[in-house]
C-alpha cells in the first residue's frame, strides 16, 4: 500500500471505481481505491443492472446520457466485458392523465437533450409481442435504454482507471479519516494508513458509517428492493431477439429480459427501510435480504396482467437486496461544509444510469474547483441540518413509494411535514393557507377562501387556487397586501475586513451605507454562482439575501471565497421578514413607524434601521412584484406582533394576506429572474442580462477574467420574456421553444400574469432569434401555443409603480 494519494476514493462498488476512472481520465494517477471487500461488494453486484436516460432535471439527463455513452469506451480501454444490451426502453401509459404526462415530458426532451419517441399501442406491440395493450394508450420509446452486467461495469471501470495509473486495494477496510492538520486526511485502514489530499465517500450502503467519522450525518437510507427472475419463456425463445425494458408506470413494475427468462422488479407502496441503526459491516458481497413475496404480491399480479407469458413461467431467483435513497431520490455529490477535501459520492439509487456521470462531476470538482454543469439536483448541499435522519427516513420511504407516480409542478408531497415552521405558520394555518415546503421550512402559497379545505389539487393545469391568487394578485395592485418573506437567507458579513472579502466575492460594486444592490456572485469560470441582495447597514456590516433552500449552498461558497478578518452569520432563523407590497403600502407602513418613508428619504433601493411597529427592524425598498414596496425584518419573537400590527393598520386600506404564488405571478410579469430557473451555474452574466449588475471596472473579483471575456465575445443566446396563446395550461419549464420548426431556445419558469390576464414565459433563446418578435411556438403539456417576444416587462415596463 502507498503511504501518499493524491485523492483517497473509499468504496468499490460502481460510483468508487467511476470516480477513480475519471480522476484518471482527467489528469491525475497519483490515486488509490480502497475497498473492504471485493469490488461490487455492496448494492453494486446484485444490481438488476437496467440504464435510463430519461430523468426530469436537465443536468441530471445530460449525465446519464453521458453514462450511457461511455460504457464503450470502458469497455474498450479495459478489455472488460460488461454485457451491454442496448434494448432500448418504453415507458408505457395506461390512463389519460399517465398519457398527457409522456406527452408533456416527450415535448420537453429535446431541451433536456433525449431523443425519444411517442408509440401507440400497435407500436408497443410490434417491439414487446409479450406485452398485453389492451388498456395502453401510448408509450415513450427511448432507444438509449438497456441493461449492462452490473460486475462488468464495475470491473471496466477499475481495471481502466488501473491502466491509467491508479491503485486499488481490496480486503482494506477504512477504519477512521483523521485531519493531519497540513490540509490532508490520514486514512487509517486495518491494513495500514495512507495521507491523502481528498478523500471520497464512496461507500454505498456504509456512506453514513464514512460520514459519521467526520462528524456528518448523509441524508440517505437503504432501502430494501425485489426483482425475480423467471425460468425461460418459449414466446422469447420463439422471438429470436431481444424485447425492450418495459416500465409499467401505472402498476409500478419494471421488467426486462434476462436470457431467455424475464426480470420483474417492483416498487412496492410500502417501502422498508433496512438497517436503519447503521449498515452491519459483516454484510457484504454473497448474501442477501429474505425474500418478502407478500409484500409484493399485489404488484406482481399487475405485472403478470401486463405480461400474461411471465405468469406462466416458473421463478427462478428471487433477488431482495438493499440500495440508498436520499429524500429526493437524487445522488448526493461534492465537498462538504466545513470539511475540506472531504468529497460525497453517495446516494447513487440508480448506479447503471449515473454512475459515469457522478464520477465525471466529481472528478471535474476535484481538479477544476467546480463541475462542468450544474449538478445542484445532485449536489449534497440541496440538503441542510433540518434533514434529520427521522425525516430522511420518511421521505425516502415516501419517494420510493411514488418512485413511479406522476408528480406535478405544482405538487409538494406530505409526509414529514410540517417539519420546520416560522412563528407566523399557526396564525397563516388559521387562516386557511395552504403551504409548500423549501428546504423544510413551511411557507404559504396562497390563502384558501374560507370554507374550502385549504388544498391545491396536484395538476399540470391551472389549479383550483387560480381565481384566489388573482384575488390576491388584485388586491396587491389596488391596495396593499402582506407576504410572510421568513424562508428567504440572510446573511450578516460584518468586521473590518467584511467590505475588503465581499468586494472580492461581489460581482458588482459594493452598496454605499443606507443603500441596496443586486449582488450577482460568479465563478471562475464566469458562470453563476448566486443572484444575493447585498445592504449595507454600517461601513463594516452587510447583509445579504438570497433563496432559503440555497442556505447550505451560500455556506460552503463563503467559506471558500470569503477570507480576511470577516464574520459571516447566518441569521435566516433568528431574523424574520414581511414584505409589504402595493400602492398603499407606504401609508400603512408609515402607521406603524416614524421613519420618513416619503421617495425623498427612502427612494428605491434604501435600506434604514428603524423602529416598526415598536421593534428594532430593517426597512428596505425593494420591489419584487413591480408594485411600491418594503421589506421589514425583525427578530424571530417579534414577527408575530408585527404581523397583527400590521393587519390591524391595514384594515382600512384593504390589506390582503398574498402568498409565493402571487408572487411568482407578478414576478413573471416583471421579467424578474429568480435562481434554479433563470439563473443556475450553468448561465452567465451576458446570456441572463445580470451583466447590468456587474462592475468591470472594479479591478478584482472572482470571475472577472472570464466575465471581461464575455463581454468582449458577446453571449450566443438571451433571456426573453413571452406572452403565451395558452388555453388553460401555462409553462412550467423545460419546454422547447421554437421557431420555423427549429428549437431556438427553452423555457425556464412559466405562469399566469393576472395584473396582465397573460400567460407567460421566460426563457433563454439564441440570439438571432431574439431580433423577431412573432412566430415561435412553445409546446404546453405537448401542445404547440402560440407565443410572441416582448421587449421587456409585460406589466409597467418603466417601473413607475415601484418608484412612486
Ligand atoms: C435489487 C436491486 C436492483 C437494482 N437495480 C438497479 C438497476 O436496474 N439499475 C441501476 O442503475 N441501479 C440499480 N440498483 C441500484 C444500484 O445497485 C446502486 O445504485 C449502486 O450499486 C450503488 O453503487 P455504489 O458504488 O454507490 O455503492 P455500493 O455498491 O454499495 O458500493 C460501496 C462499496 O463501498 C465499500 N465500503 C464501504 N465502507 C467501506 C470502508 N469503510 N472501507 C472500504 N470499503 C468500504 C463496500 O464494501 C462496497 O463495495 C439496484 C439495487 C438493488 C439492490
Amino acid at each position: 500500500m502507498r503511504s501518499y494519494a493524491r485523492v483517497a476514493v473509499i468504496g468499490g462498488g460502481v460510483v468508487g471505481c467511476s470516480v477513480l476512472y475519471h480522476l484518471t481520465k482527467l489528469g491525475w494517477s497519483d490515486v488509490c481505491l480502497i475497498e473492504r471487500k471485493e469490488l461490487t461488494a455492496g448494492s453494486s453486484w446484485h444490481a438488476a443492472g437496467g440504464f435510463h436516460a430519461i430523468n426530469g432535471d436537465p443536468g441530471i439527463a445530460r449525465l446519464q446520457s453521458y453514462t450511457i455513452d461511455l460504457y464503450r469506451e470502458i469497455e474498450g480501454l479495459s478489455d472488460q466485458a460488461i454485457g451491454m444490451h442496448m434494448t432500448g426502453g418504453l415507458n408505457i401509459a395506461a390512463t389519460p392523465e399517465r398519457w398527457e404526462a409522456l406527452r408533456s415530458d416527450f415535448a420537453r426532451h429535446p431541451v433536456l437533450g433525449l431523443h425519444t419517441e411517442l408509440l401507440g399501442p400497435d407500436e408497443v406491440k410490434r417491439l414487446c409481442p409479450l406485452i398485453d395493450v389492451s388498456d395502453v394508450l401510448g408509450a415513450l420509446y427511448d432507444r438509449h435504454e438497456g441493461h449492462v452486467d452490473p460486475s462488468g461495469v464495475t470491473h471496466a471501470y477499475a481495471k481502466a482507471a488501473r491502466r491509467n495509473g491508479a491503485e486499488i486495494y481490496r480486503h482494506t477496510r477504512v477504519m477512521d479519516l483523521q485531519p493531519t492538520g497540513r490540509g490532508t486526511w490520514r486514512v487509517i485502514t486495518d491494513k495500514g494508513e495512507i495521507e491523502a489530499e481528498h478523500v471520497v465517500n464512496a461507500a454505498g450502503l456504509w456512506a453514513r458509517e464514512m460520514g459519521t467519522m467526520v462528524g456528518v450525518n448523509l441524508p440517505l437510507v437503504p432501502m430494501e428492493h425485489h426483482y425475480l427472475v423467471t425460468e425461460p419463456l418459449k414466446e422469447l425463445v420463439a422471438l429470436g431477439r431481444e424485447i425492450p425494458l418495459v416500465v409499467d408506470l401505472d402498476n409500478e413494475i419494471y421488467m426486462r429480459q434476462e436470457g431467455q427468462g424475464m426480470l420483474v422488479g417492483v416498487y412496492e407502496k410500502d417501502a422498508t427501510p433496512w438497517a436503519l441503526a447503521g449498515t452491519p459491516w459483516n454484510y457484504g458481497d454473497t448474501e442477501l435480504l429474505p425474500p418478502a413475496l407478500d409484500r409484493i404480491s399485489d404488484a406482481l399480479v399487475k405485472g403478470y396482467e401486463r405480461f400474461p407469458a411471465v405468469a406462466e413461467a416458473g421463478i427462478r431467483r428471487i433477488v431482495n437486496g438493499p440500495f440508498t435513497f436520499t429524500p429526493d431520490g437524487n445522488p448526493l455529490v461534492g465537498p462538504l461544509a466545513g470539511i475540506p477535501n472531504y468529497w460525497a459520492a453517495c446516494g447513487v439509487m440508480a448506479g447503471f444510469a449515473q454512475g459515469g456521470g457522478v464520477g465525471l462531476a466529481l472528478a471535474e470538482w476535484i481538479i477544476n474547483g467546480e463541475p462542468g454543469i450544474d449538478i445542484f439536483a445532485m449536489d449534497v448541499a440541496r440538503f441542510g441540518d433540518y434533514a434529520t435522519p427521522s425525516w430522511v427516513q420518511q421521505k425516502a420511504c415516501e419517494f420510493y413509494s411514488k418512485r413511479f407516480v406522476i408528480s406535478y409542478p405544482n405538487e409538494f408531497w406530505p409526509v414529514g411535514r410540517p417539519h420546520r415552521t416560522d412563528p407566523l405558520y399557526p396564525v397563516l394555518k388559521a387562516k386557511n393557507a395552504v403551504f409548500g415546503v423549501s428546504f423544510g421550512l413551511e411557507y404559504p402559497l396562497y390563502f384558501a377562501p374560507a370554507g374550502e379545505p385549504p388544498i391545491e389539487t396536484p395538476t399540470a393545469r391551472r389549479s383550483n387556487a387560480f381565481a384566489t391568487v388573482a384575488r390576491e394578485v388584485t388586491g396587491v395592485r389596488d391596495g396593499v397586501g402582506v407576504f410572510d418573506a421568513s424562508s428567504f437567507a440572510k446573511y450578516e458579513v460584518s468586521g473590518p475586513g467584511a467590505e475588503a472579502a465581499l468586494d472580492h466575492m461581489v460581482a458588482n460594486a459594493l452598496p454605499a451605507l443606507g443603500r441596496v444592490r443586486l449582488a450577482p456572485l460568479l465563478a471562475d469560470s464566469g458562470r453563476l454562482m448566486g443572484d444575493l441582495t447585498a445592504m449595507r447597514l454600517a461601513e463594516d456590516r452587510f447583509m445579504l439575501f438570497g433563496s432559503g433552500y440555497l442556505q447550505a449552498w451560500h455556506g460552503r461558497w463563503f467559506q471558500q471565497a470569503l477570507s480576511g478578518d470577516v464574520t459571516v452569520r447566518n441569521c435566516t432563523d433568528e431574523l424574520q421578514g414581511l414584505i409589504l407590497a402595493g400602492p398603499s403600502s407606504r401609508e400603512l407602513l408609515s402607521q406603524l413607524t416614524d421613519l420618513d418613508t416619503s421617495s425623498a428619504a427612502l427612494p428605491p433601493l434604501a435600506v434604514r434601521s428603524a423602529s416598526v411597529a415598536g421593534a428594532d427592524a430593517i426597512v428596505a425598498r425593494l420591489s419584487l412584484s413591480g408594485e411600491l414596496s418594503f421589506e421589514i425584518y425583525v427578530q424571530r419573537e417579534q414577527l408575530v406582533a408585527l404581523y397583527e400590527q400590521i393587519h390591524a393598520a391595514g384594515q382600512d386600506l384593504g390589506l390582503v394576506d398574498f402568498g409565493l404564488h402571487a408572487l411568482n405571478s407578478m414576478r413573471l410579469e416583471k421579467s424578474v429572474g429568480v435562481w434554479s430557473r433563470e439563473y443556475s451555474r450553468d448561465t452567465t452574466p451576458g446570456a441572463s442580462g445580470l451583466d447590468r449588475f456587474v462592475d468591470f471596472a472594479k479591478p478584482d473579483f472572482i470571475g472577472r477574467v472570464a466575465a471581461l471575456a464575455e463581454r468582449e465575445a458577446g453571449s450566443s443566446r438571451t433571456l426573453a420574456t413571452f406572452a403565451v396563446d395558452a388555453a388553460d395550461a401555462d409553462a412550467s419549464g423545460y419546454e422547447p421553444i421554437l421557431r420555423d420548426g427549429q428549437m431556438v431556445g427553452y423555457v425556464t419558469s412559466g405562469g399566469f400574469g393576472h395584473r396582465t390576464n397573460q400567460s407567460i414565459a421566460l426563457g433563454y433563446i439564441d440570439r438571432e432569434a431574439a431580433c423577431h418578435t412573432e412566430g415561435f411556438l412553445i409546446p404546453i403539456l405537448g401542445d404547440p401555443r402560440p407565443a410572441r417576444l416582448v421587449p421587456g416587462p409585460l406589466y409597467d415596463p418603466q417601473g413607475l409603480r415601484a418608484r412612486a
